[in-house]
């Protein structure tokens, strides 16, 4: 018997239906998002879970599943996912990106990690607790997204705008980006996403005198402009410690403890910040966009003709807000480094939720505990943005939690958007366990334990 046909036996449900996933092609914005959800549909209803569609576009659709409660006394719980992917275009990969193959102990395939596989537990979670008929004081939700790698727009974005009342009483979400193993200075960490950046768009625009190009002139637009993008891309933005990134740092350090621990709490003496990084290079890289807002010049528009020195010159920028900072905050510290004779304006802005709400901390912790005795779990901050924004915007925390026990060389960030991205055979059914751990008994205690009033940074 061949190694491939041994490990296809040796498939639980969940990793069949990852691979199934996986193999619909759903290339955000190429391919339609239809088939995958309509085969969930399928599937759910299958098992008598009900479930219904809203769509913006009848291609892109989004479900909402319901396991509902004979007797609800506490809020809904959400877990949301989306089904689309990025693309694959440019890439080698050492197998078909949409084979959902199982090999050399993995399934192979683009989404396996981000995130087919993280929503592929969410399914088998619900319908486990369906077929075993499990009595939760709670309506248990599943949303499918489409369009999470795109803008939302025919997503999160629309249904949060479109269909506010699908999310009525929910107050706490299960998302992506969290609850997967990652080795440190030999501990084996699980960081739970509690915050995102908030994502921001500038334009920057500096005037001048304009005139004839035949002449000499001094201090144009185009030079002031390009001066303040040279400074912003050589400069990084002023130290911005924010409760949710000492939430993190301080974690992290207790966990580590020692000598590590204690250079990681230096960190968060503003003063000392960026030495300390600078110090520590590569090892700390992680902790730099986290204690900081980043901005990015990636346009810049101006002038007409070339014989014309233009009047007004601008550029467009990516900004990256920490969570906790307001725009304010950060347009001051725009100004500090390019000085307050330019004209900014704010063109688009997802502002994230102010505080981190932690009252299902404890317990998430609780249940990969349980599951893996060496797991020390710890918050994490993350520098992206994901669907979890649209959510904040309705007062809906999200903590990243798809529990993954994943082997020390395979970097889960390294791997999410890339080639060659695959997971663990059994990662499924791990997350599972753990989820449907912590839905069982944990939701119940946390909320008690907070006793209606939540946990927050600050
Ligand atoms: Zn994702």
């Amino acid at each position: 018997m061949s190694k491939e046909m041994k490990e296809s036996m040796n498939l639980s449900d969940g990793d069949r239906l990852l691979q199934k996933l996986i193999q619909f092609d759903t290339t955000t914005g190429v391919m339609p998002e239809k088939p995958a959800v309509d085969y969930l549909r399928e599937l759910l209803e299958g098992e008598g879970i009900e479930t219904e569609i809203f769509a913006k576009d009848p291609q892109r659709p989004n479900m909402m599943a319901t396991l509902r409660s004979q007797n609800p006394k506490l809020p809904p719980l959400l877990m949301y996912g989306h089904i689309d992917v990025v693309s694959t275009a440019g890439q080698t990969w050492s197998k078909e990106p949409f084979g959902g193959e199982a090999a050399d102990g993995f399934i192979w395939g683009r989404g396996a990690l981000d995130m087919k596989g993280e929503l592929a537990m969410f399914i088998m979670t619900i319908v486990q607790l369906k077929r075993e008929k499990v009595c939760l004081p709670f309506d248990l939700k599943l949303l499918v997204l489409s369009d999470e790698e795109g803008t939302g727009e025919w997503g999160a974005a629309y249904l949060t705008a479109q269909h506010p009342q699908i999310f009525a009483g929910i107050r706490y979400a299960l998302g992506e980006i969290g609850g997967f193993s990652l080795q440190l200075s030999g501990k084996k960490l699980y960081p739970v996403m509690v915050a995102e950046k908030q994502f921001a768009h500038l334009k920057i625009t500096a005037r001048g005198e304009g005139g004839h190009g035949s002449f000499a002139h001094r201090d144009t637009a185009m030079e002031r402009l390009c001066s303040a993008a040279v400074k912003l891309s050589e400069r990084s933005l002023p130290v911005r410690i924010t409760p949710a990134a000492r939430y993190m740092v301080e974690a992290i350090a207790s966990a580590l403890g020692g000598a590590q621990g204690i250079v990681l709490r230096l960190l968060l003496r503003p003063a000392l910040t960026d030495r300390i990084l600078k110090m520590a290079g590569d090892q700390l890289e992680i902790f730099k966009p986290i204690l900081h807002n980043n901005i990015n010049v990636t346009m810049i528009e101006g002038g007409t003709a070339i014989n014309v020195i233009p009047a007004e010159v601008s550029c467009q920028c990516d900004l990256r807000l920490v969570p906790g900072c307001t725009m304010e905050e950060a347009l001051a510290d725009v100004r500090s480094v390019i000085g307050n004779t330019y004209e900014i304006e704010v063109i688009e802005y997802d502002k994230g939720s102010d505080d981190i709400d932690m009252t299902l901390m404890e317990e998430l912790f609780a249940a990969l505990k349980r599951k893996d005795c060496e797991a020390v779990p710890v918050p994490l901050v993350v520098t992206g943005v994901t669907d979890g924004r649209f959510l904040s915007g309705l007062g809906i925390q999200t903590y990243g939690f798809t529990p993954m026990d994943l082997p020390g060389e395979l970097d889960f960030t390294a791997l999410i958007h890339a080639a060659d991205e695959r997971i663990p055979v059994g990662s499924v059914d791990f997350g599972r366990e753990v989820l449907t751990d912590f839905i069982c008994s944990g939701y119940e205690k946390a909320l008690k334990a907070a006793g209606g009033t939540k946990t927050k940074t600050r």
